[in-house]
């Protein structure tokens, strides 16, 4: 199978390295040429392209992995979008985060080209990403998932088909919640054990092998405690994915923590001259002390 990958950010560059590591041949294209994602791809053996024309033209399957909502619509449906490039019958599978509504609507405006579409977002991190460690949650065609399924395998270890189109981002958002309250609950402990004179690699050791112990409290632990705030996942990605969920709850479900999450994040990223959307997700910390 010919494949393609079509953003290489933070995920998309690992991601598309271990496709062509593991043998694929992969197109790989992103809208900015100096990132460095395009440099990891290009050492793991893809063939970096200049266009989404020259990307996915009589390829088999492509990947996307873009920001929001809009980035994923123009990257596939817009002007110089898969849509007008792709072959029938290839497969897209969306890796970023976007929401259920949206994935249905891309999924139908592919039809009458006879694409086929996979939402299969992902969690794990850029570490995740990196390892090739990734958990992917995936909604659409069962037939078509399980086609997909040896390319979904070269960038993740948990793979789950989830139901319909949209499902694979219905659990992700779920996940985004349970990712957003574990960091306030690791923020205050971090705090409360700084107030109590206890050492926060103490904390962590400890309390990750308890009934505490998560994936954000052993990988962002320490981070939170020792102001370590690179992306990884930045704070403007996880408020895009809040944004998602309260605008489809509306005011049907209220969602306090989410809010509070959501409140915590959008004061750091007034931080910084309006940049501090860009650390990641761990400085949420900052709200608290605000420097
Ligand atoms: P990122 O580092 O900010 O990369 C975003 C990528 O999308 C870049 O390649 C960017 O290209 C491209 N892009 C954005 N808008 C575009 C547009 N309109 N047209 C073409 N390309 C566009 O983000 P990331 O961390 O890789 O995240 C990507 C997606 O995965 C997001 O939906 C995010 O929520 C999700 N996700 C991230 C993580 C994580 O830990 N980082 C984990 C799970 C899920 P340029 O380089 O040209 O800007």
């Amino acid at each position: 199978m010919k494949t393609a990958f079509l953003g290489l950010g933070v995920m998309g560059g690992y991601m598309s390295a271990n496709l062509a590591a593991s043998g694929y041949s992969v197109n790989a294209w992103n809208r900015t040429s100096d990132r460095p994602g395009v440099k990891i791809a290009l050492d793991a053996g893809a063939n970096i392209v200049d266009s989404i024309q020259e990307a996915v033209t009589d390829v088999d399957i492509i990947c996307t992995c873009v920001s929001d909502i809009p980035d994923v619509e123009a990257v596939i449906l817009g002007e110089n979008g898969v849509i007008h490039f792709a072959k029938p019958g290839a497969i897209i599978i969306d890796f970023s985060t976007i929401g259920s509504a949206a994935a249905r609507h891309i999924s139908q405006q592919l039809e009458p080209a006879q694409i086929q579409f996979l939402d299969a977002p992902v969690s794990g991190g850029d570490i995740g990403a990196k390892n090739g460690t990734l958990t992917i949650m995936v909604g659409g065609n069962e037939k078509i998932f399980e086609t997909a399924k040896p390319i979904l395998e070269t960038m993740g270890k948990n793979i789950r088909y989830c139901g319909n189109v949209g499902s694979g981002q219905a659990v992700k958002l779920c996940n985004q919640i349970l990712c957003s309250l574990n960091l306030v609950g690791i923020c205050e402990a971090m705090l409360l054990a700084e107030k109590q004179g206890i050492d926060p690699n103490l904390v962590v050791e400890i309390c990750s092998t308890g009934a505490a112990g998560s994936w954000a409290l052993s990988n962002l632990g320490l981070k939170v405690a020792h102001g370590d705030f690179e992306p990884g996942f930045m704070i403007k990605h996880i408020l895009k994915d809040l944004r998602i969920i309260q605008e489809m709850v509306n005011s049907d479900l209220p969602l306090p923590g989410t809010e509070l999450a959501d409140h915590l994040f959008k004061i750091v990223q007034k931080l910084d001259q309006g940049l501090g959307g860009n650390q990641g997700t761990q400085a949420m910390i900052r709200a608290y002390n605000r420097s």
